[in-house]
């Protein structure tokens, strides 16, 4: 573990010029969402030059998801794929929801639950597979794949974004260049189209720089942590989907678990918890462990062996927080524009469906001889489309869960989805109210918490758990989590929220270490698992994640 102190980012020396390469469209992002656009642009039309650039090292390496997966984008955009040998193979083949107190639970009926909720005809995948599956196919249908490069940097031709640029290599901490520098690459392209994911670190300049956020909600998020467990052959139960939510958590916190069970003896575990929580001692990651526990679940985990480890931000805004997707010369696509279903705890449909609609709208844009304009359509498009129809009936769940915790919540709406599905809700369009960073409470208003110490057999620390993400960050590199005012740091974040970085951090990235009385702020960049929480729910937004070189973070192999 290498522990630096960070330091203002050093002042970029003089460097050679970058060589540049021009597509019709360059996609940031080997997601979903960016490998249905590429493939889809190819099957219009083959001639378009298409390149995807992914910062993980192969394709999938930063993928993690549940993940259940609608099979609606797959259908649209590989019609045939059910005939073909693909990762996709276990089919959901029972389906239960608990509400979870801390010695037991209670069943909710699944006639209880609006018809959107049900998983019937969906599959249980490891999405960093099924990406890895969709890149051979746009791959076989020429589209040039960049893993290990990631977009450090928009390009502008006057006001219209022309590509990206991708980091250089071999920078020092001091911002020189070492023995292997090697320059980054400019790809410039007629359109460009941003799959970064929640949180898109290049997305979230271009959502200020053009104020796409304007008059729209702000985005909301949570917080996954997964496990990959491969489970004794009698606790395996190939198709079981199980969803919970209560304990561990308080009434006032959103957040629940899911187990999916599928493949080999193979169980994917996971918690959410949403990153508008108010209590700075929360610590997801401990929720998680805590989870592991209950008499209805530790069960399954007997005799079992943890494969994987690692965690992702989720889009929770839905469809009151969509941003406007495009400005000139490109567009957001998948959950870089936040089209995730909260209730189904599903968005890699919806990033599918909406990297096709893109393509179609960018292919028409082509034919027609423009470059680097808007597409208007594109934006107008998507609340008409399937897209619009999946997130307009679950659109008060997330807000109404806000406002009057779990229980009341919930209920309110699952009435509100019910009704919705037959044509009318009765609370209209509700706000979202403050974004994630805002809702911390003081430490001094607030109850610390007491979590269970780790048996490292059923529950795990920080540090053996990122052990499994095959998390590497090459060394010596300019820092990527950057603190922008560590005075603040220390008179807010530490002295008046008691150092929550500690706790909200999935892979103990944060620490505030006592040296000759004074706390310090220290930062194990090297064990970022580049799930975004910080740059989220700093109480000052006063960390931004940029991307480190190429290559760096988790080397997930199938979450
Ligand atoms: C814990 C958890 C459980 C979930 N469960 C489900 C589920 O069961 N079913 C479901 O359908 N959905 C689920 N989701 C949501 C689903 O994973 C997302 O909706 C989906 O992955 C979004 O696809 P995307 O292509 O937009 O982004 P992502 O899948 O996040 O892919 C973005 C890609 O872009 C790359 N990238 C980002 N920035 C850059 C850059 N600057 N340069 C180069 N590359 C970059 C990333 O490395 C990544 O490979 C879950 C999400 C989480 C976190
Ligand atoms: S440093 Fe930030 S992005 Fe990295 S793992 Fe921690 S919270 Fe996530």
């Amino acid at each position: 573990m290498d522990a630096q102190m960070p330091s203002a980012e050093a002042s970029p020396a003089e460097l050679p010029a970058r060589e540049a390469m021009e597509f019709d469209v360059v996609i940031v992002g080997a997601g979903p969402a960016g490998l249905a656009a590429a493939i889809r642009l190819k099957q219009i039309r083959p001639d378009i030059s298409v390149v995807v650039v992914e910062k993980g090292s192969e394709v999938g390496a930063h993928i993690l998801s549940g993940a259940v997966i609608d099979p609606i984008g797959l259908d649209r955009l590989l019609p045939d794929w059910r005939d073909e040998d693909s990762p996709i193979k276990t089919k959901v083949s029972a389906d239960r929801f608990y509400w979870l107190s801390s010695s037991g639970g209670l069943p909710l009926p699944n006639f209880l639950m609006p018809p959107l909720m049900s998983n019937h005809g969906n599959y249980i995948v490891s999405l960093g597979e099924v990406c890895r599956w969709l890149a051979s196919k746009a791959e076989a249908a020429g589209i040039e794949i960049y893993p290990g490069f990631a977009a450090a940097e928009v390009l502008y031709d006057g006001n219209a974004v022309a590509g990206v640029a991708t980091g250089d290599m071999g920078i020092g901490k001091d911002g020189l260049p070492k023995a292997n520098f090697t320059r980054g690459m400019e790809l410039r392209a007629k359109y460009t189209l941003l799959a970064e994911g929640a949180r898109g670190s290049l997305s979230r300049i271009l959502l200020k720089d053009f104020a796409l956020g304007a008059e729209r909600e702000p985005q909301k998020f949570g917080i996954g942590l997964k496990e990959l467990w491969q489970v004794a052959p009698d606790k395996h139960r190939p198709g079981l989907v199980q969803h919970s939510f209560g304990w561990p958590l308080d009434g006032k916190t959103g957040g629940g678990s899911f187990l999916y069970h599928y493949g080999d003896n193979l169980v994917s575990v996971g918690f959410v918890v949403h990153l508008n929580y108010e209590n700075p001692y929360l610590s997801p990651f401990d929720e998680f462990q805590r989870f592991k526990t209950h008499p209805l679940i530790r069960d399954t985990f007997a005799g079992g062996k943890r494969l994987c480890y690692g965690a992702r931000a989720l889009t929770e805004g839905g469809y009151q927080s969509v941003p406007k997707l495009s400005f000139p010369g490109g567009a957001l696509i998948g959950c870089a524009a936040g089209f995730m279903n909260v209730p189904r705890i599903k968005g890699s449909h919806n990033a599918m469906l909406s990297g096709m609609l893109a393509a179609e709208h960018v292919a028409k844009a082509l034919a027609s001889g423009r470059s680097n304009d808007e597409l208007a359509d594109y934006d107008e498009a998507w609340r008409a489309s399937e897209i619009g129809s999946d997130l307009w009936k679950v659109r008060n769940a997330k807000p109404l869960w806000s406002k009057f915790g779990t229980l009341a919540g919930i209920t309110l709406g699952g009435l509100d989805m019910w009704t919705n599905t037959i044509g009318f809700s009765l609370f209209g369009t509700l706000g979202h109210g403050k974004p994630d960073y805002a809702t911390l409470k003081p430490a001094s208003q607030s109850q610390p918490i007491a979590y269970p110490k780790p048996d490292g057999t059923l529950t795990f620390d920080r540090l053996s758990s990122v052990f499994l993400s095959n998390t590497n960050h090459e060394e010596g590199q300019p820092p990527h989590l950057i603190v922008h005012d560590m005075a603040l740091q220390k008179s807010s974040e530490h002295d008046v929220y008691g150092g929550p970085s500690a706790r909200y951090c999935p892979a103990g990235v944060y620490e505030w270490v006592e040296q000759g009385g004074t706390p310090h702020f220290v930062i194990n960049a090297q064990n970022c698992v580049h799930c975004k929480t910080c740059d989220i729910k700093d109480p000052n937004q006063n960390i931004t994640w940029v991307p480190p070189e190429g290559g760096g973070g988790p080397n997930y192999p199938n979450m």
